[in-house]
């Protein structure tokens, strides 16, 4: 077997074996697999969580195109990877290539995180539905248990955050979309998962020109579309005047940080609260699976807003 040499934190030279070379030390490889990832701040924020926790490990950016992604998670076996998160476009096609999924993953549909065993088994996990309740709550004054939720979008940030409401006991959730037709079908899921967990919720869902008219009354309103992001950014999907001082009003667009929607519910004195939360626990929750170790959220969040501030 030849033998190569490592540099080791630049300062002295290590001899290794060949075959032991991918898992030195403590050090393990973590990343995202995207297409494309040139402007995923998840690198930045992991890299600086484990700086922040005193861990050697690094997480890198992979570039994986659409058709070679079967390859690539060859690659996280072979090549020892400790784990990766996943995102556009690759959520669910990941799926099958996985040797478990984590029981809500399934029920979303999707996989945002994937961690890699000793026994060198993938397991797949959503952490994107979780993320956004641990920020909501972490961040907001909202008492889930009294909380009626219009959420706005039924697409599959909608599903992962509806199925956590749910999941922590929120009572009941509306559910209005431009196409109507999915957010019928988001809404009869939820019913059904619901009843599965016996979790006594209510779920409806509302004609999107009923939702434009204020024929609806809630306290918390979660806006999961694409409405309001760079550069669409003069654009809300509620007319101001419905937005009013007791409800929060919560948005996971966080480019730009305070949507159009944010700015107008603020001005009526509503509570408000950004996407950027979701974003940082989702990371979070997966830094905890990848690690076993706590994640430290407020690095994780001052890196990312220094980025976004300097302009992505
Ligand atoms: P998705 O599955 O493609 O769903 C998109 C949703 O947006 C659908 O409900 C779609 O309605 C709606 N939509 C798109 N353009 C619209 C328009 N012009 N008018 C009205 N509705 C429109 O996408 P997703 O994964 O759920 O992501 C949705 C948004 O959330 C994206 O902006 C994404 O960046 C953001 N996001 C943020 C975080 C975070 O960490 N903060 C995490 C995930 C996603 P139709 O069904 O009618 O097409």
């Amino acid at each position: 077997m030849e033998e190569v040499v490592v540099r080791k934190q630049d300062t002295e030279l290590e001899e290794v074996d060949g075959e032991e070379n991918v898992m030195m030390n403590n050090q393990r490889l973590f990343g995202v697999f995207a297409y494309p990832v040139k402007h995923s701040l998840s690198p930045l924020m992991h890299n600086a969580a484990f700086r922040a926790v005193k861990l050697e490990h690094h997480y890198q950016g992979f570039e994986i195109h659409p058709d070679l992604l079967e390859n690539a998670v060859a690659a996280l076996r072979t090549l020892h990877i400790g784990g990766v998160n996943v995102t556009i476009p690759h959520k669910q096609a990941i799926m099958p290539l996985l040797d478990e999924i984590d029981l809500e993953a399934q029920m979303i549909g999707a996989v945002n995180t994937v961690v890699r065993d000793e026994q060198g088994r993938l397991k797949g996990y959503n952490t994107d539905g979780a993320g956004y309740v641990q920020s909501l709550l972490a961040e907001t004054s909202v008492q889930l248990s009294s909380a009626k939720v219009l959420l706005v979008g039924a697409g599959g940030a909608a599903k992962g955050i509806a199925v956590y409401l749910l999941k922590m006991g929120c009572p009941e959730i509306m559910i209005t979309n431009r196409t109507t037709s999915r957010a019928e079908e988001l809404a009869g899921q939820l019913q059904q998962y619901s009843r599965e967990q016996s979790l006594d919720a209510q779920v409806s869902w509302l004609d999107w020109p009923e939702v434009q008219e204020g024929s609806w009354s809630a306290n918390v309103i979660i806006q999961t579309t694409s409405i309001g992001m760079w550069p669409h950014v003069e654009e809300s999907p509620l007319p101001k005047h419905l937005l009013h001082k007791d409800m929060i009003v919560s948005d996971i667009v966080y480019n730009p940080l305070e949507t159009k929607l944010l700015q107008e519910a603020k001005q009526q004195g509503a509570e408000i609260h950004h996407g950027l939360g979701m974003f940082i626990y989702q990371g979070a929750i997966a830094f905890k699976y990848f690690t076993g170790v706590e994640a430290p959220v407020e690095r994780m969040r001052e890196v990312v807003l220094e980025k976004l501030r300097e302009g992505g």
